[in-house]
């Protein structure tokens, strides 16, 4: 592709004070292209995302003065300073942060290092206003300043430098880079605002905009502007240069519930996760006692997009005494609750707890624990008084709670209880503590049926008995479904069976297993459907499960589906073990009926149409779950041939 990238350049010889012209990487061109043309929806969130950088460069600094020796005796005066010139339509904002050299600016403002980033293009869905949102939760943030100004200008000097770097761009092709001035460490970036970015340039609006969006930013913010004061003895209002902090700066977290209004909780969710809808709910805990920490959990309205990404964001922060430690560390919470936002900020963890320490740490091991515990124990009470909102929930959420079926034996009992499942008994979804409720008497366990999509799965063959026998089936039509609930045998003291499986289960066998002498009757037919269909099959054998259908194919307990062998092949697995289906016939059914008479006593390996009716028995059982045929030619000649000699 055209641009060489960047990163290949980086370390290029000194400037001797001339300007040196960069270009973009090709996806920082790309994403340029479209923060500037499509999505305008949103400008205002260029704020956000600028200020959080701010925020984030200090947190970093803070972080650094805190925990490495060489730099404790830096002095750490943390602000952030907007400076607007409403007059030149320009503003600065400034922070006392950890700073940029050279080699950072190009490489975090001129390349897309991020893999989300990536993620972020491919998300898009031309929608400008769903659009805009995914901006923040991508972390494409500092490019967004590109929707208000045609010109930006970043002086920077990173700590324990004395140089600083300029660095300047129009947002089109590329930058320039060049040596500059700057006091202190920290990063300063001048807008010059474009025609949609004027309106900014405007000290009302843009208190507006803090206010909205980094209220609780944990640093202050100042805004500095020309006021309009009322100058009594002249009659006439004059304009004076004032500087006033504009947000909270509280950790709004620690503060008292009772302190709190929604529009607080709200308020912070969407500084901390980039997200501009309402949280569905949130959790909020003071720990006091054996471990002191406080925690802020919030369940997301839509599921974040990245949760099915192997590079999924970290939700969860990680504060220690309200001090900023890390975002990035997915020991928080475990993987199932990826979904999850908020904070937890602990009063026992060292400042300088490290990736590797949290590994290990046994306070964290307690916290995550009890979090756990916890989120669970609050959706349990959610699903009990607010079905509705609950269901907007498992809409979201469902998938997940699975996972953790599968992974986090220890809230396994919980998780099955919030889970939702379709059913045949039931519009819409239901729980299993409601089918169970809903249990005939005498019935013994509860049933499903996996392997497909629902429409497949509703019409199996395999449902006909439940269905005359009014047990309820559960609908599992999620891929992860077999793989999950494969290895749950119980729930609460009842077995929980799945349907395709060959043993047959109690609440069937009393009175459809076939009478012994049924069986001594079909004997030639099955084994001349034997005979037929060779090592297609592991057994042909009657079936107590049918009622309306001729036959069905099951497998063996311990063996993947059909569709699960699918799966795995599909997802790469070579060795797939292909156990082979039992066919089981319905001997009530017309046709098994008739071939049965058709074979008594003149059955002969060479009678053709027993030997078509065989595989077209196989062949249509196969097609009702959802497999293709391997010959799909053979089956329309049979099929043929059958239509002739019947016409
Ligand atoms: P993100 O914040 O998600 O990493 P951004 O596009 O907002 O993405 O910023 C890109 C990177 O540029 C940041 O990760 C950071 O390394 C650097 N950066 C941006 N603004 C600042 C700043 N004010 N001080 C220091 N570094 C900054
Ligand atoms: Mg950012």
């Amino acid at each position: 592709m055209g641009h060489p990238a960047v990163t290949t350049q980086r370390f290029s010889p000194s400037y001797n004070g001339i300007m040196s012209k960069r270009e973009f990487q090709t996806e920082v061109s790309q994403l340029l292209q479209l923060i500037v043309h499509s999505l305008y929806s949103h400008p205002e969130i260029f704020l956000r995302e600028l200020i959080s950088n701010a925020s984030d460069a200090l947190d970093k600094l803070r972080h650094l003065t805190l925990t490495d020796a060489a730099y404790k005796a830096l002095p750490f005066n943390p602000r952030i300073d907007l400076e607007l010139d409403e007059q030149n339509h320009t503003l600065t904002i400034a922070d006392t942060g950890i700073g940029m050299n050279e080699e950072d600016l190009i490489s975090h403002l001129g390349t897309i290092a991020r893999s989300g980033t990536k993620n972020f293009l491919a998300q898009l869905s031309g929608d400008a206003k769903k659009d805009s949102n995914l901006i923040g939760q991508f972390g494409v943030g500092f490019y967004s300043a590109f929707m208000v100004a045609d010109r930006i200008e970043v002086v920077s000097r990173k700590v324990g430098e004395d140089k600083a770097w300029r660095w300047i761009s129009d947002g089109k092709t590329g930058f320039d880079i060049e040596p500059a001035e700057r006091d202190v460490a920290g990063t300063t970036i001048l807008l010059h605002f474009n025609e949609e970015g004027k309106q900014y340039a405007n000290s009302w609006r843009l208190q507006q905009v803090v206010k909205k969006y980094s209220n609780h930013i944990a640093f202050p913010i100042f805004l500095t502007y020309d006021k309009s004061e009322w100058n009594e003895a002249e009659k006439k209002s004059d304009k004076v240069r004032t500087t006033e902090q504009v947000n909270a700066a509280s950790a709004l977290w620690r503060r008292p519930k009772s302190e709190l209004t929604d529009d607080d909780y709200k308020e912070l969710y969407k500084s901390i996760s980039g997200d501009s809808q309402d949280p569905l709910f949130w959790f909020h805990t003071r720990a006091e006692g054996n471990l002191d920490y406080t925690t802020l959990f919030y369940i997301p309205a839509k599921a974040p997009l990245d949760l099915y990404q192997p590079e999924y964001k970290v939700g969860v922060k990680l504060y220690v005494k309200r001090v900023f430690i890390m975002d990035d560390a997915r020991e928080l919470l475990p993987q199932y609750l990826r979904f999850v936002r908020g904070i937890i900020d602990s009063e026992d963890l060292p400042l300088n707890v490290s990736r590797e320490i949290l590994q290990q740490n046994r306070v964290l091991a307690s916290i995550r624990t009890a979090s756990v515990k916890k989120i669970l124990a609050e959706l349990k009470s959610i699903a009990a008084n607010q079905r509705e909102k609950y269901l907007e929930f498992i809409a979201q959420y469902n998938r997940l709670l699975k996972e953790g079926v599968y992974s986090d034996f220890a809230n396994r009992e919980i998780l099955l209880d919030l889970i939702r499942f379709k059913s045949t008994k039931v519009e819409g979804l239901t729980s299993l503590a409601d089918v169970k409720t809903r249990m005939n008497a005498g019935q013994k366990s509860i049933y499903y049926i996996t392997g497909g999509p629902e429409s497949l799965l509703r019409t199996s063959p395999l449902l006909e008995i439940y269905k005359k026998k009014d047990i309820e089936v559960l609908i599992l039509d999620d891929e992860v479904d077999e793989i999950v609930f494969s290895g749950v045998d119980k729930y609460d003291d009842i077995d929980l069976k799945a349907i395709n499986k060959a043993s047959t289960s109690d609440d069937l066998k009393d009175d459809t297993t076939p009478e012994a002498d049924t069986a001594e009757s079909l004997k030639p037919l099955l084994d001349h459907l034997k005979a037929a269909l060779g090592d297609r099959v592991k057994d042909v054998r009657p079936s107590v499960r049918l009622a309306d259908s001729p036959s069905c194919i099951v497998f063996d307990e311990e063996e993947p589906s059909l569709q699960m062998q699918q799966m795995l092949r599909a997802m790469g697995q070579k060795d797939i073990p292909a156990p082979k289906p039992t066919l089981e016939i319905n001997p009530d059914h017309e046709i098994v009926k008739k071939l049965l008479a058709r074979s008594n006593g003149a059955l002969t390996p060479d009678d053709a149409l027993t030997q078509d009716a065989a595989w077209m028995l196989f062949d249509q059982a196969l097609l009702l779950e959802g497999v293709p045929l391997q010959d799909p030619a053979a089956f329309v000649q049979r099929l043929n041939r059958v239509l002739t000699h019947s016409i």
